[in-house]
């Protein structure tokens, strides 16, 4: 049996009892990062057998599937959020999945609907495009496909990139573009920036060194979310 288990994103008050109780039950826990999620087990004197997961090594994938035919059941868990969403797992839930294994997937934080759910902009449909590729032109095409479909586009992005991120928005949907940045949910300095993507590079330019993780939103222009307001289909 194979458990999928979200961990918090910032606030260990944030995981589940549910979740507690798996990786209290389970016979392993295979992880993206031992250390990480030792200190995590610890701080709920969780006492486990730790493996490390690593999703580009096919010996690794195999191993931990290995564990899971001989009848141990495993929690999979990644360095923060529900593994999976741009975070290694689905290789092995997919193997596990082949093989006939019970996957149990548990629902815990995750920083895009976190985002999402505080942004205040859509009560349905958004796409979600996780990290973009390091090449612009990559990146503008994917941007420019995903905002064609009329909602909101998400993106997770580190705080080095955040400002050519903005640029790119910019310069691929137009400086007027509204974005909502999320930074550092769940934390002590949790911020909410909104903006134009133009206004939001330039503001972040000024700061000496920008800081913390971000959830990026590219919302619709204003115009076109009045017609939406007046009747949304998703209730
Ligand atoms: N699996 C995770 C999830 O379910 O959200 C995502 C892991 S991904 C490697 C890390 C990215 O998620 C960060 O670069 C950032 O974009 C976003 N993120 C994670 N924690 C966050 C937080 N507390 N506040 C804002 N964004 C966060």
């Amino acid at each position: 049996m194979l458990y999928v288990v979200p961990t918090p994103i910032g606030n260990l008050q944030d995981i589940t009892l549910r979740a507690l109780e798996v990786l209290k039950g389970v016979d392993a826990v295979l992880c993206e990062d031992t250390r990480r999620t030792q200190i995590l087990l610890s701080h709920f004197g969780i006492s486990k057998p730790t493996y490390r997961y690593n999703e580009n090594d096919e010996h690794s994938v195999s191993r931990c599937l290995e564990t899971l035919k001989s009848g141990k059941t495993c929690a999979l868990v990644s360095d923060c959020g529900t593994p999976c969403i741009s975070d290694p797992g689905w290789k092995l839930v997919r193997a596990a999945v082949q093989e006939g294994i019970k996957v149990s997937s548990l629902p815990g934080p995750s920083a895009v609907a976190c985002a999402l759910a505080g942004a205040g902009i859509t009560g349905g449909a958004f796409t979600f495009l996780g990290f973009l590729p390091r090449k612009p032109g990559k990146a503008a095409k994917l941007i420019s496909q995903a905002y064609a479909l009329d909602v909101p586009v998400v993106l997770y992005e580190s705080p080095y990139r955040v400002i050519k991120m903005l640029e790119l928005i910019a310069k691929t949907l137009g400086a007027e573009t509204p974005v909502i940045l999320a930074r550092e949910l769940s934390k002590v300095y949790e911020e909410w920036l909104r903006g134009t993507a133009q206004s939001l590079a330039q503001q972040l330019a000024k700061k000496s060194k920008v800081q913390g993780e971000f959830v990026m939103i590219i919302d619709r222009p204003a115009t076109e979310k009045k017609e939406e307001d007046e009747a949304d289909p998703n209730f």
